[in-house]
């Protein structure tokens, strides 16, 4: 079973589908950290991303691992190399929308998405979840929440790999970030149909779990 989580970067979408997998034992399923990886990759590559043939060549020759075997965790490897914290560089965060509008780089990542959840348990957290990888999931949500509050977020995220940030700098990759995730053509941003929106700007954390929780309860007894 696939619970989806999405919405735009800092709306509070990693913390809630983690906390929601633990309390159900279901999986977690960061799908940004695989555009991230990607994005990674590419900028160790130099791959110029304007160029379909050494976009495609790069994908075929990555080698990307994701392991969930870390306690409900989800950790991401390039080759042996367990990256999961360096993809929250700046570096990858003002360029991984870029990446992630290249329909070969979307392909390949829905496909591995969608082998995974086939066999098991998820909560899966993106952009297009709900609405592409996978639209009859059973639970799907969307969550939202004001400027001034995902702006904060971010900041304790990158407080978290100690790399200072201004907050105005912040909200301007944030609002760039939205821009160019929801307009892109390929699943963009948006909520998906039958998707319940989910408010975070003045709820604790625990409220906002909490009203999922209740809702997926309320389905399961129809
Ligand atoms: O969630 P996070 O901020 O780590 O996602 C990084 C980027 O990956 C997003 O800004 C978006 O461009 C891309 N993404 C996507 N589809 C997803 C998940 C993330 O395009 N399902």
């Amino acid at each position: 079973m696939v619970i989806t989580i999405d919405g735009a970067a800092g709306v509070g979408k990693s913390s809630t589908a983690k906390e929601l997998a633990k309390r159900l034992g279901y999986q977690y399923f960061d799908t940004g950290a695989m555009y991230r990886a990607v994005t990674f990759y590419f900028l160790a590559e130099n791959v110029d991303l304007e160029s379909n043939n050494q976009v495609t060549k790069s994908l075929d020759s990555i080698k990307l691992h994701i392991d969930f075997s870390f306690d409900k965790e989800m950790r991401i490897f390039l080759d042996d190399e367990d990256i999961s914290l360096k993809i929250r560089s700046q570096e990858v965060t003002s360029t991984v929308s870029i990446v992630s509008a290249i329909k070969e780089v979307r392909d390949k990542m829905v496909k591995i998405q969608r082998s995974f959840a086939e066999n098991g348990n998820f909560v899966v957290e993106g952009r297009d979840i709900g609405t592409v990888v996978f639209p009859d999931a059973e639970h799907k949500f969307f969550l939202q929440a004001d400027y001034d509050v995902r702006a904060k977020r971010r900041l304790a995220d990158f407080e978290k790999i100690n790399e200072a940030k201004n907050i105005n700098e912040i909200k301007k990759d944030l609002e760039k970030r939205d821009k160019y995730d929801s307009t892109r053509k390929l699943s963009p941003l948006k909520i998906p149909n039958n998707a319940t929106i989910v408010d975070t700007t003045f709820c604790s954390f625990d409220d906002q779990v909490n009203q999922i929780l209740k809702h997926i309860e309320k389905m399961n007894e129809r």
